[in-house]
């Protein structure tokens, strides 16, 4: 799933969306430690974190979303969102770019560090 390339939004919302099964897998593995009060309140701590976290990644994405470019997407005419230099396309994951410098150039996620100079 990780492997697969798309844009960031999506990777983030995959990511998070896999916290909270993580999250609640945890919390699901306490139950057989009933005995061990201690080992099954960990567990559940540790799941609830997991689940905190993911709803922070969400309310992150969200906040991100509003800084992103929207684009009709060249290659199949969808709106997409692009954040960064360079990113997916959320439909098709044809890459895109807002530097014309860029453009034609092969896809690079560097392009997106601030330490890239335009050469
Ligand atoms: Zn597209």
């Amino acid at each position: 799933m990780f492997l697969k390339k798309s844009s960031k939004i999506n990777k983030f919302r995959t990511f998070a969306l896999l916290l909270v099964f993580i999250g609640i897998a945890i919390m699901y593995a306490g139950i057989f430690f009933k005995s061990h009060v201690i080992i099954m309140t960990i567990f559940m701590l540790l799941g609830f974190i997991s689940v905190i976290l993911s709803s922070g990644i969400y309310l992150w994405v969200g906040m991100l979303s509003t800084k992103t470019v929207k684009v009709i997407c060249p290659n199949c005419g969808k709106p997409t969102k692009i954040l960064g230099r360079v990113d997916m396309c959320m439909s098709c994951n044809e890459p895109l770019t807002l530097d014309p410098n860029l453009e034609g150039k092969p896809f690079d996620i560097k392009y997106n560090r601030k330490s890239y100079k335009k050469s």
